[in-house]
């Protein structure tokens, strides 16, 4: 209940500071506020988090100060704001050599890790609506949040929100290769959904078989941005990348993960080469995982994921 009146004060407050404003689109201003804070939620972030997300643009955009907020909000909350105005103020100035630096900058500006997380819900609602802004100044904030906010979200570990805010900005940065391979990653898509699906259910039947029930099975489609990148550094085309759509298996322990490995060898034949250990050996953002690309028959080749 707490949360709630924290939440729907914050939500009042908000909507009548920025009462009149407008978006590019037309759109009342503050519903970048209620998109904003419906993203926070979606992430699991607290009321908390969420409260400041809906306040986060009052101190930039409307004539609220911070003696008002500090008077009808606590100071953690306040905190959070100016944090977000903060951080606000940082250029991007559009070199590749000041990007890893201005990553830096950002993240240490923040302090605080939720300061970023709103930075990047509302990041992700103004990539969600950059085709209302104007031509000009699109590609410039595209390129912005592929160098600076995406890599960080990446690092943070939130690689959906990293994947989200890539493909969002693709189109506005290379818009013809973006259509090219939208085409060939469906088409990729729909030629191997069906086998991979075959695929996951003979193995949970495998997996069974040897006593491992509590498994949830999935799979995910490559990010479009991140097979562009693929293709580009590694000069390949799309039938050399074997991630495209790879099989997802989670289990509960780390030793569980490797009896799956142990299984899915014993059952397909491994391409040598393809298997990486990322338990032993995490990801610079954290993630663990082993890795691994079987031949499930009829040429078909595909990524494990455990
Ligand atoms: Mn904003």
């Amino acid at each position: 209940e707490e949360d709630i009146a924290l939440v729907s004060k914050a939500y009042e407050f908000s909507k009548k500071a920025h009462e009149g404003q407008k978006r590019f689109s037309g759109e009342e201003y503050f519903v970048h506020l209620t998109e904003t804070a419906k993203i926070l939620a979606e992430y699991g972030m607290g009321a908390t988090t969420i409260a400041a997300g809906l306040l986060h643009d009052t101190l930039e955009d409307t004539s609220v100060k911070d003696e008002e907020l500090e008077k009808e909000f606590n100071s953690e909350i306040v905190f959070l704001v100016e944090g977000v105005t903060k951080l606000g103020k940082l250029r991007y100035r559009g070199s590749d050599r000041h990007n890893e630096s201005l990553r830096k900058l950002f993240v240490a500006m923040s302090e605080d890790i939720r300061v970023l997380m709103i930075k990047l819900a509302d990041r992700l609602h103004n990539m969600r609506t950059l085709s209302h802004i104007p031509l000009e100044k699109r590609k410039r904030i595209a390129t912005e949040t592929l160098e600076i906010y995406a890599p960080i979200a990446y690092r943070l570990g939130i690689r959906k929100l990293s994947r989200e805010l890539e493909d969002l900005s693709f189109p506005f940065v290379h818009q013809k290769e973006y259509a090219g391979l939208k085409v060939l990653l469906k088409q990729k898509y729909e030629e191997n959904v069906e086998s991979l699906e075959k695929f996951l259910k003979s193995l949970k039947k495998a997996l069974a078989k040897e006593g491992l029930i509590d498994v949830r099975t999935e799979y995910r489609v490559k990010g479009l941005w991140s097979l562009f990148k693929k293709m580009q550094t590694k000069k390949k085309d799309i039938e050399q990348v074997f991630d495209v759509l790879a099989a997802r298996i989670v289990v509960k322990t780390n030793e569980d993960c490797y009896r799956v490995l142990g299984i899915v060898h014993g059952s397909w034949r491994p391409l040598p080469g393809k298997i990486k250990d990322y338990i032993a050996f995490p990801k610079p953002n954290g993630y663990q995982g082993l890795h691994t690309t079987v031949f499930t028959g009829h040429g078909n080749l595909v990524e494990v994921q455990i």
